[in-house]
């Protein structure tokens, strides 16, 4: 993102070198060369700014070189940015970006009223990939600002499942800026139902249809014996799962074989329709849906909603 060339006070960064403004931004008065008609298409803030209501507007009339505007409190490397897109200077942007940069970007995006100009860029810098919670929690702050459903769902999807401590401990003060406390709540909330809802998936294992003798011969429950205490020695017992991260969760139980019981059969009449539970199989697609339900969803943190769950797809709108 950084050009130490671009970043020298007394040189113009040309972003358009035709351009009729120059933006000096930040403290360090970086100045940025860009057509107004650009700023004021992607913007409404910039295109009341360059109207015929305002100082800078009225400057630029008849002016024969370029007008300058001042922005001390803007960040440049993110002006620079969002500037490069609008101006469809593409081997300015990169295809991926520091969570920290994208936050920031974020920020003035939403200032500037120009984060529809920037969906297709942010989209990019927006993807998880295998970030750390910590740079996950800022993507979760930079998604809810570019209001980016479909990134916000995928990302905090993957802070849900990948992350086993408390989500608090992630915030810091760029993100309370962006997100309410909301987020921090139902992230914790849709973990702690997820966990909840895989141990019953894996309890409910044991009235599992198939392997059923209903001749009370102790078939049926030597196999939901052994499947408890399968549970117990994988490390799925319902309270170990507040111990590790779900996706590991849900991976352990994804791999866990159906068991083969140690106690001897007793004799029964229906013996030949004995067979061994499918337990495994069985539990498949309870997993699945479980796994893909995760994520939270934009429009009801919005709206103020409070359920972590909900029927809207993060494509909507
Ligand atoms: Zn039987
Ligand atoms: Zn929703």
């Amino acid at each position: 993102m950084d050009d130490p060339r671009d970043n020298k006070p007394s040189s113009v960064i040309e972003i358009a070198p035709d351009g009729d403004v120059i933006l000096v931004v930040g403290p360090e008065k970086v100045k940025l060369r860009v057509v107004s008609l650009f700023l004021k298409a992607a913007s409404k803030p910039f295109s009341a700014m360059f109207g015929p209501n305002w100082k800078e507007g009225n400057d630029m009339l008849g002016q024969d070189g370029p007008v300058e505007l001042l922005l001390p409190e803007d960040n440049v490397d993110a002006l620079k940015l969002i500037c490069a897109v609008i101006h469809h200077r593409n081997n300015k942007v990169p295809q991926s970006l520091a969570a920290g940069d994208v936050l920031e970007v974020a920020f003035t995006a939403d200032k500037y009223d120009c984060v529809d100009a920037l969906k297709f860029a942010s989209g990019n810098w927006l993807l998880p990939g295998k970030k750390q919670p910590e740079d996950l929690m800022l993507l979760t702050a930079a998604a809810y600002l570019f209001q980016n459903a479909q990134a916000f769902k995928e990302i905090t999807r993957q802070l849900i499942l990948n992350h086993d401590g408390p989500y608090l401990a992630l915030s810091c003060e760029e993100v309370e800026s962006a997100i309410t406390w909301r987020v921090f709540c139902l992230l914790e909330g849709q973990r702690s139902f997820a966990r909840l809802k895989l141990a019953e998936i894996l309890i409910a294992g044991i009235n599992d249809g198939t392997g059923m003798c209903v001749h009370k011969c102790g078939w049926t429950s030597k196999h939901a014996y052994a499947y408890l205490k399968l549970l117990e020695r994988k490390d799925l017992w319902p309270a170990r799962l507040l111990h590790i991260s779900l996706s590991k969760a849900i991976d352990l139980a994804e791999k866990m074989p159906d068991p083969i019981p140690e106690e001897p059969s007793t004799a029964c009449t229906y013996e030949y329709k004995h067979a061994a539970p499918e337990y495994r199989e069985n539990r498949c697609w309870s997993l699945d849906t479980l796994n893909n339900s995760i994520g939270l969803c934009l429009y009801c943190i919005q709206s103020g909603g409070t359920n972590s769950y909900c029927n809207h797809s993060s494509s909507e709108a």
